[in-house]
C-alpha cells in the first residue's frame, strides 16, 4: 500500500471517535492535543474519558451509531473491538468521503495514524503503510533518542526570526548559510544546554554579523560503485546540502535519491550514442553554477581520483578561484573485490595490486606489459570489457601464465551483480560466453581464484568454459557496442 503522507490541521474541526476504552482514550488524547473538537460515541466510557466529558473537553453520545452523524465531521476514528461495527462505520465514512481510521485494520482504514516523534512545532511521522507497525515503532524509538528535546525550541526560535532572516538575507544561498549556522552552530548548542537566553543572544548576534551573500563552492564527491550503503557520511552530507548535482551516468539511482529533494540534478554522462557533455562543457557547468552562488556537488562513480578526471576538474576550479572540497569514494576495484570475495592482496598470493585502465587500443599501447605480466601481483582493470582479447594475448605473450585466475565483475555491488571466473586463457571468450557488459571490472591474478570459495554477495560466480588460448579474436566489439544492451552482445556472440 502506497500512502500519501500529510499533516492535517484539525484545530476546531469535528472528529468522531467510536469506542470508550483504552485505545479510544489514546486516540482522543492525540486529537485533543491537535485541538480537534472530539465527540466520543460508545455505550460506556473509561474513567478518564468520563472525566474529559464531565470537564467539557469532549462531547459524549451513548446512543447507537448513526451514519448521518458523519455529515458533520472531518474525520472518523473507529476504536471498537466490534468487527462488524467497524466495517459498517468504515463503509458509511467511505460513502461520504470522510477519512476513517479503523484501529489495527489497515484494510478498512482510509487514513493511517503514524508513529510520531514530537518536537513541536517539529513533528516526525513514520508509517510502514500497515506492513510493519513494529518497525515504525522501533524507528521512532531510535529517533527519540537521537533527536534532542531542544529541537522544538530551536524550531520555535527559527520561526520567530523568520521574517527578519528573510529581510536580511534576500538571496536563498545566503539564507541557507545562516540557517545552517543557526541549526548546527552555537545557538543549537546553547539550547541543548538549557540556556535559551544565551541562545537568543547568539542568534541575534549572528543575524547582525553574518555576511549577506553566500558564495558558491564545489564538492567533488565519490559516489562509490552503486550500493548507496557504500557512501561515506561526508558524501551524504554534501548530497543533503547540494543545490545542484552534476553526476555521471555511472552513478546509481539509489545514490542520486539521497540528494536534497529539490537539488537540481544534471547528468553529464559521457556515453557514446547518448546525449553527452564534453569535459570542457562540464567545466563550464561547474563554473556557472558555483558563480551563481550554488552549492555544487560533482558526483562521480567510484572515486573521483581513480580514472575519474577529478584532477582536471579541480585544476579548472583552482584556476578560476572557486572553493572546493574532495570527498573520496570507494573505487570500483576495491568495491568489486569486496563484493566478489577477492582479497586484492594476500600474503600467500599477491604482494601488490595495480589499477590499470584498458580504455582503448591506444591506452593499451602505453602500458608496461612486462611489468603487468609479473606473477604474484593483482591487476584491477577498469574500462576493459571491449579490450579483453588484446589484454589476454599481450599478457600471455609477455609471460603471464595462461592458467592465471581471473574474476570479471559486472555491475559490482548492485542487485544485478554477476561474477565470471576462469583462467586467463578463457578470459575473452568467457566474457562473450556470459555476455558481460559494462560496467565491469577485471581482477586478474592468483587471488581471483578465491572468489569461488569466498564469494558471499549475489549469485555464485559463473564459470568461463570457452578457451581460445592461442589466438583470441583480433576484432572485439568496440567499446560502444559493449556498452549496448546485453541482447546485442548475445547476438554478437552467436554470430
Ligand atoms: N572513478 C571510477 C572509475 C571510472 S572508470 C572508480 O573509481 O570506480 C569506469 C569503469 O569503472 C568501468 O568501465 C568499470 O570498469 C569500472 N566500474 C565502475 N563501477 C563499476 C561497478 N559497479 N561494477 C564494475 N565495474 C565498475
Amino acid at each position: 500500500m502506497k500512502l500519501y503522507p500529510l499533516f492535517a490541521d484539525l484545530s476546531q474541526r469535528a472528529v468522531l471517535v467510536l469506542g470508550g476504552g483504552a485505545v479510544a482514550e489514546r486516540k482522543v488524547a492525540a486529537l485533543l492535543a491537535a485541538q480537534a473538537l472530539v465527540t466520543v460515541n460508545a455505550p460506556a466510557l473509561s474513567p478518564r474519558l468520563r472525566r474529559w466529558a464531565d470537564q467539557g473537553l469532549i462531547a459524549y453520545r451513548p446512543q447507537a451509531f448513526q451514519p448521518d452523524w458523519l455529515d458533520a465531521v472531518w474525520l472518523l476514528v473507529a476504536a471498537t473491538s466490534d468487527q462488524a461495527m467497524n466495517r459498517e462505520v468504515a463503509a458509511a465514512a467511505m460513502r461520504r468521503r470522510i477519512f476513517a481510521n479503523v484501529v489495527d485494520d489497515a484494510a478498512l482504514s482510509s487514513f493511517h495514524v503514524p508513529a510520531v516523534v514530537d518536537r513541536s512545532p517539529l513533528t516526525i511521522a513514520i508509517s510502514s503503510g500497515g506492513a510493519a507497525p513494529m518497525l515504525a515503532r522501533l524507528l521512532r524509538e531510535r529517533l527519540e533518542t537521537a533527536l534532542d528535546e531542544s529541537l522544538g525550541a530551536l524550531a520555535t526560535l527559527a520561526a520567530k526570526l523568520r521574517k527578519r532572516i528573510r529581510l536580511r538575507f534576500p538571496e536563498m544561498a545566503g539564507r541557507r548559510g545562516f540557517y545552517e549556522h543557526l541549526f548546527a552552530g552555537p545557538v543549537a548548542t546553547l539550547l541543548r544546554q538549557g540556556r535559551p537566553n544565551a541562545a537568543w543572544a547568539a542568534a541575534e548576534q549572528a543575524l547582525a554579523s553574518m555576511p549577506i551573500a553566500g558564495s558558491g563552492s564545489v564538492v567533488l564527491v565519490g559516489a562509490g560503485p552503486g550500493d548507496p550503503g557504500l557512501l561515506t557520511l561526508r558524501a551524504l552530507r554534501a548530497l543533503n546540502e547540494a543545490d545542484v548535482v552534476l553526476h555521471d551516468r555511472l552513478v546509481s539511482a539509489g545514490v542520486l535519491e539521497l540528494a536534497r529533494r529539490d537539488a537540481q540534478r544534471i547528468e553529464v554522462g559521457k556515453q557514446a550514442g547518448h546525449h553527452h557533455t564534453t569535459q570542457d562543457g562540464i567545466h563550464a557547468l561547474l563554473l556557472a553554477h558555483a558563480r551563481a552562488g550554488k552549492r555544487v556537488v560533482r558526483l562521480k562513480g567510484g572515486d573521483s581520483f581513480v580514472f575519474g578526471r577529478g584532477g582536471e576538474e579541480l585544476e579548472c576550479l583552482r584556476r578560476h578561484g572557486i572553493a572546493y572540497e574532495v570527498v573520496p569514494g570507494i573505487t570500483a576495484a576495491v568495491a568489486c573485490a569486496a563484493y566478489a570475495g577477492v582479497p586484492l592482496t594476500h600474503r600467500e598470493h599477491a604482494q601488490s595490486v595495480r589499477f590499470v585502465t584498458a580504455h582503448c587500443r591506444s591506452s593499451l599501447d602505453t602500458l608496461d606489459w612486462a611489468a603487468l605480466a609479473q606473477e604474484r601481483q593483482t591487476l584491477a582493470v577498469y574500462m576493459g570489457v571491449a579490450e579483453l582479447g588484446t589484454l589476454q594475448a599481450r599478457l600471455i605473450a609477455h609471460g603471464r601464465a595462461a592458467t592465471t585466475p581471473f574474476a570479471l565483475i559486472e555491475n559490482g555491488t548492485r542487485a544485478e551483480q554477476r561474477v565470471v571466473t576462469g583462467t586467463l586463457a578463457k578470459l575473452a571468450d568467457g566474457a562473450l560466453e556470459h555476455a558481460v557488459c559494462s560496467p565491469a571490472l577485471l581482477i586478474l591474478g592468483e587471488v581471483a581464484a578465491l572468489a569461488s570459495s569466498l564469494a558471499w554477495f549475489g549469485e555464485p560466480p559463473l564459470t568461463a568454459t570457452v578457451e581460445s588460448a592461442s589466438a583470441p579474436l583480433a576484432c572485439r566489439p568496440s567499446n560502444d557496442a559493449v556498452k549496448a544492451p546485453r541482447t546485442l552482445l548475445a547476438a554478437i556472440h552467436q554470430a
